[in-house]
């Protein structure tokens, strides 16, 4: 059994697991470099990816500690209180400790890749890239009555203080922190398995950002405070 070298990593605004959306494409204006490693790093190794629009990305969940005890887990698509076989899921939690993404290629930069809409933490080695191949790897007629669809959405609104913030550090950064922020909230970073309470903060750092937001009602949230970390 061979093992597997780290081919690149991941360099993303997610710093903690926390509202990283749980699938890719779902939050499109996230922009993520992969650069390659030596002695993987050579732009030969991307020749002919300029012609392909998509790439697999096979990954280590390495935000993940120890290895999972059980081969049976809940996923937050059943609520978060229903267990299932880990391979009936994209679980993290899984004995080799394996992810796979499919992402956008924006540019190709010398032995970097600059991707879209990926959910990999900032850090996440890389141990396989693959063209995607539409006629072999779309299946139109394909069902998966578990995760059926996109997740429903919430409605996110922000305080003026905190839009006017984020406006500054858009600038600042130069990303899209307003776009990035909405579609990552939108997705509903909380447990499936916690109760509404709309006195409750939530917090999360994107780049060197502390979001602050609450919850009005169950299917709504308020941006509060986006502020550079101290
Ligand atoms: N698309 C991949 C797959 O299907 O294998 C990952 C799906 S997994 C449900 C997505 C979650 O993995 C994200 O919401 C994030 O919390 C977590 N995650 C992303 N990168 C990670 C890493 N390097 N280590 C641990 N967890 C990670």
């Amino acid at each position: 059994m061979p093992t597997l070298d780290i081919l690149a990593l991941a360099r993303s605004p997610y710093k903690e697991k926390f509202a990283i959306p749980r699938q890719p494409g779902l939050a499109p204006s996230v922009f993520t470099r992969i650069e390659l490693q030596a002695p993987f790093d050579d732009p030969g190794a991307l020749q002919g990816l300029e012609r392909v629009s998509h790439i697999w990305l096979i990954f280590c969940f390495h935000g993940v500690g120890s290895r999972p005890e059980s081969l049976r887990v809940r996923p937050p698509r059943l609520g978060g209180n229903q267990r299932i076989g880990v391979f009936a899921t994209r679980s993290t939690h899984r004995p080799n400790g394996l992810g796979q993404s499919l992402v956008k290629i924006e540019k190709i930069e010398g032995t970097t890749l600059l991707i879209s809409g990926a959910d990999l933490l900032d850090g996440t080695p890389i141990v396989d890239i693959k063209p995607y191949v539409p006629y072999t790897d779309s299946v139109p007629d394909a069902t998966n009555t578990i995760a059926p669809s996109e997740p429903e959405s919430l409605d996110v609104s922000w305080s003026d203080r905190a839009r006017r913030q984020a406006t500054a550090e858009a600038a600042r950064l130069n990303e899209n922190v307003i776009a990035v922020i909405e579609e990552c909230l939108a997705q509903d970073p909380r447990p499936a398995y916690q109760a509404h309470d709309p006195e409750r903060e939530y917090g999360v750092r994107l780049w060197d950002l502390n979001i602050r937001w609450r919850y009005p009602s169950d299917q709504s949230i308020v941006i509060t405070e986006v502020s550079p970390l101290a």
